[in-house]
């Protein structure tokens, strides 16, 4: 007679993949995933949810306790499942939410194979085909944006922030030799502009620059960085004795798809190097973990225009290839495929130019003796991270081959031509005005205002005249109202969800100012539903009227 726990691990057996081939089993594992996904089909309907809004229920949640014994795996899949129902469709075409874009099925699989056979890309030992994977990946992406991908390097890691951090790292080492060992001494300061991500802010952070440090250059109206002010900034800085860790130049902003003007940047930085007399080059970062994409238009023939885009799109893309086509000049480069790349989370690439670089932060072999006795490839050595997942360089994988660089393109231009049909709209209308009208990107940032507002005048009155602040405040009261009704109505299946943003950007007297915003990232997104975003704007807009005429 076998012990109790010998029974409960020869059943415990069934629930793993079967180490040698079993197509009985094999058809088990495939059916319990095929079961899951037919319960979520099932939640599918005209509204961009899974089933209906869930109330969220953190008070059972904290209730919540182990079972004492083992439970069905399809009790498991039932229970994961559930957990799933009201979250939003990303790839709904009534969906235009946020940067979050509908995985592709060869992503999704990407990310499961690995998940299943457990590669470790801490090293080659622990990955083998999958360490390769993520040198291939580097390299196409490196010649992608610009890149020599025989002196670059990369490597994928936790986020975009986590492009950040090891591009202001570098460039911390640079400034000030030696921090990794002592700690920071001196004073280092991150520049960036003010829509930069607050990863700068969490990056300088955790390295211990401090976020008083972030040193936040104010923008232009086109949501890029004044580099003249930089310049000025920069030489404050360096005259009493500070030094750069790292200029910061983000290349889409996540609100406004702002491009900073990187060869500026670049220009200001060296001329910066010559006349402090500089012994170290501040480390220039370019956060495109948004605009990266874009890299694809880079050799495109905007004339010629082969793949039929619109005019208006050709102008669109044009006008981002001008700033795109610089990301050569930033020493590093971070870039998200959970992004603008059509990937799960998390695969997110880190790109330094110069490999060379990364004996900046690579450890003494003393210091991790139980790894990395065999080969060349030990990643391990430099990232922050121990362990890493293969699910990242295969995800993304799967997306370059399967897009080629015209599919990236066809599904770039196709967001971004709708975009343009709203903001088309948007302009055309008296009572609405896009406020990020110089960003050629799929998101649109727009104010809704009521009848009697000359919005030709608004904006400019709205930025500058302190006079005008309760005014502000009430059309952002308006804002936030119209966007309750237009999500409500979504939610019926009937408008599209669009989102909100607190503060696009602030007065010039210092108040936030609401801007609505449409991030069009489904390749299911067509006119119909732009269409749509706006009968519900003037549905949420007779509504209030409506309201505020009946309690004078
Ligand atoms: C989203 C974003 C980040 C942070 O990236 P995560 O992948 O969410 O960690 C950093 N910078 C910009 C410009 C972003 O839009």
């Amino acid at each position: 007679m076998s012990a109790v726990y010998q029974d409960l691990v020869t059943s415990l057996r069934q629930g793993f993949p079967q180490p040698v081939s079993d197509r009985v089993h094999d058809s088990y594992f495939v059916f319990s995933f095929l079961r899951a996904l037919d319960q979520l089909d099932g939640m599918k309907s005209a509204s961009p949810l899974l089933g209906t809004p869930v109330t969220l229920d953190y008070a059972a949640a904290k209730q919540s306790r182990m079972n004492e014994g083992p439970i069905q795996l399809e009790q498991v899949t039932q229970l994961l499942v559930e957990h799933l129902s009201g979250m939003f469709i990303w790839g709904h075409p009534r969906a235009q939410i946020n940067v979050i874009p509908p995985p592709t099925i060869a992503s999704v699989i990407g990310g499961l194979l690995p998940s299943i056979y457990n590669p470790n890309l801490v090293s080659e030992e622990s990955s083998r085909q999958v360490a390769v994977a993520e040198v291939e990946v580097s390299s196409m992406t490196a010649e992608l944006i610009g890149y020599d991908s025989q002196q670059s390097a990369g490597f994928f890691t936790f986020g975009g922030t986590g492009t950040l951090l090891y591009g202001v790292k570098l460039g911390l080492e640079k400034a000030c030799p030696g921090s990794a060992r002592q700690g920071v001494r001196e004073r280092a300061v991150i520049f960036c502009s003010e829509r930069a991500h607050y990863a700068c802010l969490s990056v300088a952070n955790w390295l211990g620059i401090g976020q008083e440090n972030v040193i936040q250059i104010p923008c232009s109206p086109e949501n890029e960085m004044r580099t003249c002010l930089l310049e000025t900034m920069a030489r404050d800085v360096l005259k009493a004795g500070g030094k750069i860790a790292a200029i910061v130049a983000t290349m889409g902003t996540t609100d406004h798809f702002g491009l900073d003007d990187l060869k500026s940047i670049h220009e200001i930085r060296d001329r910066l190097v010559d006349e402090f007399h500089l012994d170290y080059c501040p480390h220039i970062h370019g956060d495109a973990v948004i605009g990266w994409a874009w890299s694809v238009f880079n050799d495109y023939d905007f004339d010629k225009n082969p793949l039929g885009f619109r005019h208006r799109t050709v102008r669109a893309l044009a006008g981002t290839r001008r700033r795109i086509c610089e990301l050569p000049l930033a020493d590093s480069v971070g870039i998200d495929f959970h992004k603008t790349g059509f990937t799960p989370y998390i695969s997110s690439l880190f790109l330094v130019r110069d490999a060379a670089d990364l004996e900046l932060i690579t450890r003494k072999q003393s210091d991790t003796p139980y790894l990395f006795h065999d080969g060349h490839y030990h990643p391990g050595r430099y990232t922050l991270e121990t362990s890493r997942s293969g699910s990242a360089p295969m995800s993304a994988l799967a997306n370059l081959r399967l897009f080629g660089k015209n599919g990236l393109r066809a599904l770039l231009g196709h967001v971004v031509s709708m975009a343009e049909v709203l903001r088309e709209h948007l302009e055309g209308h008296a009572s609405t005005t896009v406020v990020n009208r110089g960003n050629f990107g799929p998101v649109t940032l727009f104010r809704v205002y009521p009848d009697g507002v000359d919005t030709f005048g608004v904006a400019d009155r709205e930025q500058k005249d302190p006079a005008y602040r309760d005014q502000l405040r009430v059309h952002n009261e308006y804002n936030r109202r119209i966007y309750q009704l237009v999500q409500s109505d979504a939610l019926h299946g009937e408008g599209v969800v669009i989102s909100l943003t607190d503060c696009y950007r602030e007065t010039d007297y210092g108040e936030p100012i609401v801007a609505l915003k449409s991030y069009i990232l489904s390749p299911f997104a067509e006119e119909r539903y732009i269409d749509s975003v706006l009968q519900s704007l003037w549905k949420a807009r007779a509504k209030i009227a409506a309201e505020s005429a009946a309690t004078p």
